[in-house]
């Protein structure tokens, strides 16, 4: 990525001196592109993680945003879950984006029976819990650490959190309407949730931040 794209978008700032941290995304489905796009433009080495291997080699991980269901799925056939259950165990920072917030729960309503969870985070999440693909919105938010004001948040048959346990930050929460006050972006030590996709809107300070906080480990 060279300097003049890096700095087009005035709210990432430059890359650090020092070895990027090696960052995978899980690529079984959704929209990893635009996450493997964003962590380039914040200094990251993004890689493509399919199999344990590749997933053994990194330094954290993002989970994309899709269908939280159909990952689970593959999940199980690349022989991928309890090797990253285990490295979510270890300490692994992590980065879920809806779909991903939905993986990284303990706790997931109105999913599938055979859905499975990596409890990266103490919380419980409703799938869908906005509606249907036609309730689809933006909004913007406030987002608790990330200076540079609100934060327009593209929500795409989102979940929501519907518990958050002792050790979780709240980050963000919708501001009006009829789900005011419900829970869109959460962080459990080093590990990140968002209902909502950072990835989409060219505002790259969620994947600063996430950045940041692998480099600080
Ligand atoms: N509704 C999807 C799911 O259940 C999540 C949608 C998204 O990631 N945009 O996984």
């Amino acid at each position: 990525m060279n300097e003049s794209a890096v700095f087009q978008d005035s709210r990432v700032a430059a890359p650090d001196s020092g070895d990027p941290p090696t960052i995978g995304v899980l690529a079984l489905q959704g929209d990893v592109r635009e996450h493997v796009a964003a962590l380039d433009l914040c200094g990251a080495e993004p890689v493509l993680v399919r199999r344990p291997a590749e997933l053994a080699a990194v330094d954290a991980l993002v989970l994309p945003g899709g269908e939280s269901t159909a990952i689970s799925k593959l999940l199980e056939i690349f022989e991928l879950l309890e090797p990253l259950r285990a490295r979510l165990r270890d300490g692994m920072p992590a980065f879920g984006s809806c779909a991903g917030m939905i993986l990284l729960a303990d706790e997931v309503l109105d999913t599938r029976p055979d859905a499975r969870h990596l409890s990266g985070i103490d919380m419980t999440v409703r799938r869908n819990a906005f509606g249907r693909q036609v309730d689809s919105f933006e909004t913007d938010l406030d987002f608790a650490g990330l200076e540079g004001g609100p934060m327009r948040a593209v929500f795409i048959r989102a979940p929501w959190v519907e518990r958050a346990g002792d050790g979780v930050e709240v980050l963000a929460r919708v501001p009006g309407g009829p789900a005011a006050g419900r829970i869109v972006a959460v962080r459990q030590g080093s590990v990140l949730a968002t209902a909502f996709h950072p990835e989409v809107t060219g505002d790259h300070r969620v994947h600063r931040m996430f950045v940041d906080l692998v480099r600080a480990r």
